[in-house]
């Protein structure tokens, strides 16, 4: 994983291209709403890893006619970027919050999940100084947040 400047959103685009054919099948609509961004210094092919991991998450958390909006904005400071990953799927239990980043844990059949996506993306968003957050509301859906920093101060 080499590390670059580069603009995110033309790899978020192609992530949601990606994951097109998947959700169709779902009855899942995509809505793209990407926003001028800086460049920023990070390990793009390892990111752009994460926003297909988080999603993955979303549509499969999603019923027919679920709907997952991609935002990405500049942060107001200007020192970063933001992707936010937004669903109306079924959302998350507090008890099952607190667990999600936890490596092995799903809540999906055996076999289609292996519990690892979201343990590993909060690995890659904290090599490169960045966090992710995550507010969910049980029943109506589920935000990920992914906040990183355009030049990020690394070892
Ligand atoms: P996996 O997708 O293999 O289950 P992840 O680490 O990607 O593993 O996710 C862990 C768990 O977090 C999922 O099984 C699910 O319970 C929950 N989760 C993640 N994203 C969402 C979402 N957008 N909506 C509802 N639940 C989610
Ligand atoms: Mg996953």
């Amino acid at each position: 994983g080499e590390w670059n400047e580069v603009d995110l959103n033309p790899g978020i685009e192609s992530s949601i291209n990606m994951v097109k054919g998947y959700a169709r099948k779902k009855g899942v609509h995509i809505v793209m709403d990407l926003g001028a961004l800086p460049a920023v210094r990070c390990r793009a092919a390892r990111i752009h890893q994460v926003i297909l991991n988080l999603l993955t998450n979303a549509i499969d958390a999603c019923g027919e006619n679920g709907e997952v909006r991609v935002r990405t904005e500049t942060e107001p400071d200007a020192l970063g970027v933001r992707v936010d990953i937004d669903d109306n799927g079924c959302g998350i239990e507090p008890a099952i919050l607190e667990r999600i980043f936890d490596p092995f844990f799903t809540t999906k059949p055996l076999g289609q999940g292996t519990g690892l996506g979201l343990s590993i993306s909060y690995g890659i968003v904290q090599e490169q100084n960045g966090r992710i957050e995550v507010q969910s509301t049980p029943g109506h859906g589920t935000c990920f947040s992914v906040h990183l920093p355009i030049e990020p101060v690394r070892p």
